[in-house]
């Protein structure tokens, strides 16, 4: 029997995925990918250019039908979980054409809290402003978003994500094409999110900081290669699998020096 509540979050996985295909044209780009991420853990999605590992995120989130597949979040469906889960974008898909405050961004992740049309009192801005303080942004509150550099902007959208106070936290690369201060910064706060019993699953294309930073690892080369912990599926034969040709095996070598 499926929990029908928020009572439900001890014993149903944050995200249990079932047999999702999703095609864009002909060829799919995600096979009957099977995924099942346990609480308070950081898990990364791995896998080469193309692989489907956006879109994978995409499909559980409902931003791109899947073809075939069931989702569940803590047990209940999309939209009766959507309040518990905050998913952080691939930068380079947010386009800022109009002037918005560093603050403003941050409390739009507060909307389910405010209600629609609620008023911004002072403990929201206090709240918003503890987030951004978390990320190490607290000095830009008054600054419009689009001045920041990418790095700058990806903290703010982190910021935003903790303002929502979500369970379940879904990020699309978020260490894509930031400096190496906020690669430390935005991996302090994930570890402390799953510290505080919340999970994250974030897309993750370096494989030589895997094992750092993550629990766990699903391998996905349009089909799942494999999932589980680091030290079984972060290993050369399924790195090879995963990647192909693609990977030269210094790279692999290289990936793994840290796990041993
Ligand atoms: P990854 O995030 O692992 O790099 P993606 O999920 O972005 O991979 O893409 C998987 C495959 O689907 C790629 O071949 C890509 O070209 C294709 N694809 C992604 N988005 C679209 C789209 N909106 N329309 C058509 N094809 C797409
Ligand atoms: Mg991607």
């Amino acid at each position: 029997m499926v929990p029908e509540d928020r009572s439900g979050a001890a014993t149903a996985a944050p995200l249990e995925v079932h047999g999702i295909t999703v095609t864009y044209g002909e060829k799919p780009a995600v096979f009957s990918a099977d995924m099942t991420v346990r609480a308070g853990e950081l898990t990364a999605i791995v896998g080469p250019n193309g692989a489907g590992k956006s879109t994978l995120l995409k499909a559980v989130l409902g931003i791109v039908m899947p073809l075939a597949g069931q989702v569940q979040f803590f047990g209940l469906p999309l939209d009766k979980a959507r309040d518990r889960i905050a998913y952080v974008p691939q930068r380079a898909s947010v386009d800022w054409d109009f002037p918005t405050r560093v603050i403003d961004v941050v409390l739009m992740g507060m909307y389910r809290q405010l209600g629609l049309l609620g008023r911004v009192r002072q403990a929201h801005r206090d709240a918003a402003l503890h987030c951004l303080t978390r990320v190490g942004m607290q000095d830009f509150a008054e600054r419009q978003i689009g001045q920041l550099s990418g790095g700058q902007q990806q903290r703010v959208f982190l910021a935003r994500a903790l303002a929502q106070q979500a369970d379940l936290y879904l990020l699309d690369e978020p260490f894509a094409g930031v400096d190496a201060a906020t690669e430390k910064a935005i991996i302090g706060v994930l570890k402390e999110l799953a510290e505080e019993g919340r999970t994250v699953v974030a897309v993750h294309h370096d494989l030589s900081t895997v094992p750092e930073y993550f629990d766990n690892v699903l391998l996905l080369a349009t089909q799942v290669i494999a999932e589980g912990p680091v030290s079984t599926t972060f290993v050369p034969e399924l790195l090879h699998k995963a990647y192909g040709g693609r990977l030269g095996a210094g790279q692999v070598i290289g990936a793994l020096a840290e796990t041993v």
